[in-house]
């Protein structure tokens, strides 16, 4: 199977540019999955940017 690396590079939101993982989503999960993380994606842009991927802050950020 072929990487999309370049396709999913066009839909991540993550501003950690020097990220060798970016586009590579295999990678990104399992590495923020390791640290009981989630990736820069489930969080909206202004989120994202604080680099706090915890499930927690997911959680607080999507409670009602
Ligand atoms: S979400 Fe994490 S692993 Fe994925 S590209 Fe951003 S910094 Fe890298």
């Amino acid at each position: 199977m072929e990487c999309r690396k370049e396709i999913n590079l066009k839909n991540c939101n993550c501003s950690y540019e020097s990220c060798s993982r970016k586009g590579l989503c295999c990678q990104c999960i399992a590495y923020h999955k390791d640290s009981g993380e989630l990736p820069a994606c489930y969080f909206d842009n202004n989120a994202e940017k604080t680099y706090n991927r915890s499930i927690g802050y997911f959680m607080k950020l999507n409670s009602r």
